[in-house]
């Protein structure tokens, strides 16, 4: 391919890898955050666009029979921070994206409360086709999906991993342990720092874990700047707003 051509393929991919397949003119072009000055962002995205070519018609579990479209992930393909659920529910099996129902609006508040928004991070899960009426994933489901996620952790290289909900942190981790326990703990994810929180499915069954989990997102947050040299947010007034969106 000659240059433009190849630039232009690139672009295509990473614009596939952070919008699916849907070419909207009203999504700006320019990201919110620029990109890093790094030769190899395109060779990232392509990467993980070229990965999700490869496995997008994977059959290799029985939950390919009756999803209606794999979800891959979303996000920045160079993101320093990654978001792993546990598995696509009705409406991410139904628009191919994680996090696009109720749940996934309160991360994307969640998210904006923290600064954050989800084309600065990446966001995916376990498994990459929903389990039949939501059902928790089975262990050899896991088994076969998982080499998924490490592959994307592989090529996106984030400086840290969050695991919302207890399917996500035991599956990470191999550990038995409740969510409440884990919640404060920093573990180590093959190489990679990795926090566990709430999934935010169960902020919305029960809204008494609003707080500790803002705390989380509180921590997530002051790590996660810590991580990529930003200052530290020293606000106690803007603490407590950002809290006021994701707890109301
Ligand atoms: S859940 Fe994972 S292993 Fe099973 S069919 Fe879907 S992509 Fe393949």
């Amino acid at each position: 391919m000659s240059p433009p051509v190849d630039h232009a393929v690139c672009y295509l991919r990473r614009h596939q890898a952070l919008y699916g397949d849907q070419l909207s003119l009203d999504q700006p072009i320019t990201p919110d955050k620029p990109l890093r000055a790094h030769e190899n962002v395109d060779e990232q995205a392509a990467s993980l666009a070229a990965f999700e070519e490869e496995i997008r018609e994977c059959r290799k579990c029985t939950l390919e029979a009756a999803r209606t479209k794999f979800v891959f992930g979303v996000g920045s393909p160079e993101a320093d921070m990654v978001f792993v659920g546990e598995a696509p529910g009705y409406e991410e099996d139904r628009q191919g994206e994680p996090f696009v129902g109720k749940a996934g609006k309160l991360l994307d508040r969640i998210l904006a409360a923290i600064q954050l928004s989800r084309r600065e991070v990446y966001i995916c899960n376990i498994l990459k086709c929903r389990p039949p009426n939501n059902r928790d994933p089975l262990a050899a489901e896991v088994s076969q999906c998982l080499p998924y996620l490490k592959e994307q952790l592989r090529i996106i290289h984030p400086k840290l991993v969050v695991a919302l909900g207890r399917v996500a942190a035991k599956t990470l981790l191999g550990v038995e342990e409740s969510l409440k326990n884990m919640r404060q703990q920093v573990y180590n994810y093959e190489g990679v720092e990795l926090r566990v929180t709430y999934h935010t499915a169960a902020l919305l069954r029960n809204p008494a874990l609003k707080a500790p989990a803002w705390e989380d997102f509180q921590a997530i947050r002051d790590r996660y700047r810590e991580l990529t040299g930003q200052p530290p947010i020293e606000s106690q007034g803007k603490s407590q707003s950002a809290g006021k969106s994701t707890t109301s």
